[in-house]
Parts: C-alpha cells; sequence; structure tokens
C-alpha cells in the first residue's frame, strides 16, 4: 500500500537528534531534558517519537495525563515520565503500578491523592503569574503541607511560563520561583529537580541553569508563531514533520461556476482545480479555503475549499500540469519550495501546535530512516 495512501506524516528522526543536540548545545552540561511528549508527541505519535528521543539520550519525559503515561509505559519507553494534568485520585493505583510521577497542582488536590494511601512520586506545581495550575509562589504554609503529605514523595518543584518568549515577564516568574523554593528549603523541604522552561523560555532565559527544562515545540522543531524566538540568537532548529496527501483528480472550472459546497467560491476565470484527498476529518483547517496555500510540482497553490475527506487547490498556474496521483504538500518542502507549519497556522488564525495535535488518526504517520 506504500505510496497509495491518502495522507500521511513524514517524520524525520535525524530532524528531532538535531533538535536534541541543538537544545544541549544551549543547556549546561548537568541540565537535563524533559521531552514533553503530550497529546501524541504533539501529532508527531508518542511512543515512536519516545522511542526515538530515548536512543539519541533522553530520559525524561512529560505527558498529560495517566492514560498518555502508561500508554508509554506499554510502548516501552522508560525513564521518568511526569504527569502534568491531575490525575483522578482512584487512579493512583496506576501512577504506582507504572512508576509515574504526578504533577501537585493544589494542596486540595494533594490530600486527595495522599489518602489513598498509596506510595507515590510527585512534583510541587507553583502558581508564578500564570494562573493556570499550581499553589501560588507567596503561599508558603499550603507549599509546605503538598511536601509534606505522608504518601507523596517530593521529586521535583517547577513552574510554568505565560510568555516564555518574553525575557522581561519570564525573569520575573523566574524570581518567584527561586523566592519559593528558598521557602521551602528554609522549612527543610527537599524540593527535588527544580525546572522553569518550557521551549520559548530556553532562548529567552539563555545561561540559566537549573536542573532541567521541559521541551515540546523546539524538539519538533516548530514555533506557536513565526514572530515567536526571534531575537537576536534565536534557535535554529529542524522541523521534524510533513504533512502530504495525493491529488486524486484534476478538472476545469468555467467562469462563474462554484467550486466545492455552498457555491461560496465562485471563479472569475477558467480555471485548473485539483481535488486532494485530506480534509478537515485528517487535521487540514477548513479555514485554509481562505488564503491558505499547498505545494504540488514545487509551486505554491491556493486551497480553494476544505471538506470533510478532500481540500481543492487552484492549480492553473502550475506546470508541468498537474496529474492525478501526485504529492501535494501542507507542511514541508516539495523542490525549491518550503511551507513550514507556522504558515498554515497563520493562514487558519491559530497556532502551530493546535495544526499539529489537529491532525487526526487517519494521518499515517511514517518514520524515515535516521539519515
Ligand atoms: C506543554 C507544556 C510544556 C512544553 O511547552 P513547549 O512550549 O512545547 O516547549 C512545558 N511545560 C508544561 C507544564 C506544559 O504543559
Amino acid at each position: 500500500m506504500r505510496g497509495t495512501e491518502r495522507v500521511w506524516a513524514e517524520l524525520a528522526p535525524a530532524a528531532l537528534l538535531y533538535n536534541v543536540a541543538q537544545l544541549r548545545s544551549r543547556l549546561s552540561p548537568g541540565c537535563r531534558i524533559i521531552a514533553v511528549v503530550k497529546a501524541d508527541a504533539y501529532g508527531h505519535g508518542g511512543i515512536q517519537t519516545a522511542r526515538w528521543l530515548s536512543r539519541f539520550g533522553v530520559a525524561d519525559f512529560a505527558v498529560a495525563s495517566c492514560r498518555e503515561g502508561i500508554d508509554l509505559r506499554r510502548g516501552g519507553v522508560g525513564g521518568r515520565v511526569l504527569m502534568l494534568c491531575p490525575t483522578p485520585p482512584e487512579e493512583a493505583e496506576l501512577l504506582a503500578r507504572h512508576r509515574l510521577t504526578q504533577a501537585l497542582p493544589s494542596i486540595e488536590y494533594a490530600v486527595s491523592l495522599d489518602r489513598r494511601g498509596i506510595p507515590l512520586e510527585t512534583e510541587l506545581i507553583v502558581d508564578t503569574g500564570m494562573h493556570r495550575l499550581g499553589e501560588d509562589y507567596r503561599e508558603a504554609d499550603r507549599l509546605h503541607r503538598m511536601a509534606a503529605l505522608p504518601h507523596l514523595t517530593v521529586t521535583g518543584t517547577f513552574t510554568h511560563l505565560g510568555q516564555g518568549g518574553d525575557p522581561a515577564v519570564s525573569r520575573e516568574q523566574l524570581r518567584r520561583f527561586a523566592s519559593a523554593v528558598d521557602t521551602l528549603r528554609g522549612r527543610g523541604v527537599n524540593p527535588g529537580r527544580l525546572h522553569v522552561q518550557n521551549s520559548a523560555g530556553v532562548w529567552s532565559l539563555p545561561g540559566l541553569s537549573l536542573d532541567a527544562v521541559r521541551v515540546g515545540m523546539a524538539l519538533y522543531g516548530v514555533r506557536d508563531r513565526l514572530s515567536e524566538w526571534e531575537q537576536p540568537g534565536g534557535p535554529r532548529l529542524r522541523p521534524v514533520l510533513s504533512l502530504k496527501t495525493r491529488v486524486i483528480q484534476v478538472r476545469r472550472v468555467e467562469p462563474g461556476e462554484p467550486v466545492g459546497y455552498g457555491g461560496g467560491n465562485a471563479v472569475a476565470s477558467p480555471r485548473t482545480a485539483a481535488v486532494l484527498s485530506a480534509g478537515f476529518a485528517d487535521g487540514v483547517p477548513r479555514q485554509l479555503a481562505r488564503g491558505g496555500l499547498v505545494l504540488i510540482n514545487g509551486r505554491r497553490c491556493p486551497v480553494i475549499g476544505v471538506c470533510m475527506d478532500m481540500t481543492i487547490a487552484d492549480v492553473t498556474a502550475v506546470s508541468p500540469p498537474v496529474r492525478p496521483g501526485g504529492v501535494a504538500t501542507f507542511i514541508g518542502g516539495d523542490g525549491e519550495a518550503f511551507l513550514p507549519a507556522e504558515a498554515l497556522a497563520e493562514a487558519a488564525g491559530t497556532v502551530t501546535s493546535d495544526i499539529l495535535c489537529g491532525l487526526s488518526s487517519r494521518v499515517e504517520r511514517r518514520w524515515l530512516p535516521l539519515d
């Protein structure tokens, strides 16, 4: 069947390895990479991505849920795996059985988890200004009580940057984090490993040497917005994922004729339209029909309609002429042309991670060889 699928993501382990090396070159020698592989490694395929990362020497992972953690273990992934979101306390036994580390967002949650009476490894979340999860950095008593629960062992303490790309905001969050850690230490609590930076934070807080960084985007070689990380000395990374589909039909459309549903996109002059075998049920955003592009035969072609299983592109200007069976590229390179995932996200009015996480299970994940 190879080569005949409707739609597939090509994944380059060499790019993943390159990005790991780029990150390591930015980090102090003892600083570890916690690879964030939640949401199926941002659509790249969680288990396969974690396996490659293990091969590249990464031994620390983070996911959102206990289910994702168990999937990694069943896929043979070892090392430390941190659950970033609260696991229902009724599932404490699963955390223990699969040696998963649970992040603690509040004293109330920590108490309900501790009540199960199961020894667990945990990490404290400190809220330093994002106001998502965690106890406020000034709440010394509540932080201390989380750390003092009898069945929970604290193996780490972390905070999350709300604006990782903004050095001033991030430095203030870092200062608040440091004060919370000092307070805990002053009360005799060992906070375990300390980590603050996400991908953008690695670049906005250079030279910071805590015990680890928690990175997703940088590993996958993408940014949420084209503008992000664009400060001097910003990252050179390689995107891991390309998204490709096939041309299934090529047809002529006469002036005044509509294309696709609703008759919304009547053409003004004779056009050649290519029908592609990927649509919004695969993760191609419907908004691409207003200003989005796809590469065919190395040319940028305007998208004129996105349906559930198919997309229609205007290929009038493409030569040699587009033929059924040809490849169309939504993300990645085709000849000299390249469409970054960031551009697709921008055309769809969203962020890159939203696009990548939205690639559905119908998209076959195809890992290329390492070189
Ligand atoms: C998703 C997530 C990350 C990874 O962020 P990137 O921007 O992809 O590097 C880090 N920390 C937490 C708590 C997260 O939820």
